[in-house]
């Protein structure tokens, strides 16, 4: 027996880097896994591959700031598999630039994705969740920008610390329901995401995109190494397995020491 047996888990953004490493992670520990995501042809490829080594899985379209879309896709996941017992609020995108150069545009992109998203796939998981106090866990994709700062991210930053607050809070409402809830965080991880900004900031700064990942990246970590996307799908699978609300509404920082709660 694997230690998700008969649990369904939802993992938005799941057709790339760190959505798709907890999808898999989540699948071979037994859940049957739901990759939502913008990218459909992505999500299925995913769901193959999960599928090819004896897993359950399916791919749905899923924009996470389209109320529309993310209802469809959870009921989808639903009435596929059940329930939903676990939500990875993970689908994410990045956009730097000085505040006085950043677009009105870009900051509301930014907050949709990850504020709207995470509100809007959270409600519809809920609905099941809440469902005769069946319970479930709920974990955002936060940062080590949940708790620091860094020049160029105003909207990241901004959005990456609110998920605080919506975590805190669905830990105080859900707790009668036995619903839990968490943030991670984690530092730099080589995904698509961050190798797009590499040479975005080495022009911005006027330096080297080697000083770029050794100082701006890796510099205030206790090693200069990279998180991994195992790091931070381990994680996961280890708050969505904690069999208690001793952990509820907390923050885990997963980045080498580059902030220290
Ligand atoms: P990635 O670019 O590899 O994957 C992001 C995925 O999200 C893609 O598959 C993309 O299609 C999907 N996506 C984007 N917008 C979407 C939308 N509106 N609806 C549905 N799906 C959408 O990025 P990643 O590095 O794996 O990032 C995943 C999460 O981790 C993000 O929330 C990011 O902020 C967070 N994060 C990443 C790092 C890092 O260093 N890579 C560090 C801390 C936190």
């Amino acid at each position: 027996m694997s230690q998700l047996d008969g649990k369904t888990a939802v993992v938005t953004g799941a057709a790339s880097g760190i959505g798709k490493e907890i999808a898999l992670v989540l699948a071979k520990a037994g859940a049957a896994v739901v990759i939502a995501d913008l990218n459909l042809d992505g999500a299925n490829a995913v769901a193959e591959q999960i599928k090819v080594s004896g897993g359950k899985a399916i791919g749905v379209t899923m924009d996470v700031t389209d109320e529309d879309e993310v209802n469809a896709g959870i009921e989808k996941a639903a009435a596929e598999f059940g329930s939903v017992d676990i939500l990875i609020a993970n689908a994410g995108i990045q956009i730097v630039n000085p505040i006085e150069n950043y677009a009105y545009s870009d900051w509301k992109k930014i907050l949709a994705v990850h504020l709207d998203g995470a509100f809007l796939t959270t409600k519809a998981a809920l609905k099941h969740m809440y469902k005769d106090d069946r319970g479930g866990i709920v974990i955002y994709m936060g940062s080590a920008h949940s708790h620091e700062a860094s020049a160029l991210k105003s909207a990241y930053v901004t959005a990456k610390h609110g998920l605080l607050g919506l975590a805190r809070t669905l830990a105080k409402e859900g707790a009668k329901h036995n619903v839990r809830s968490h943030v991670i965080c984690p530092g730099f991880v080589r995904t698509p995401l961050v190798n797009k900004q590499i040479p975005e900031q080495a022009k911005e700064l006027g330096i080297t995109e080697d000083e770029v990942i050794k100082k701006v990246m890796l510099g205030n970590t206790v090693d200069g190494v990279f998180t991994t996307v195992d790091d931070v799908a381990q994680t996961a699978l280890f708050l969505s397995t904690f069999p208690s609300a001793a952990l509820t509404g907390q923050s885990f920082m997963v980045s080498h020491g580059w902030f220290m709660q």
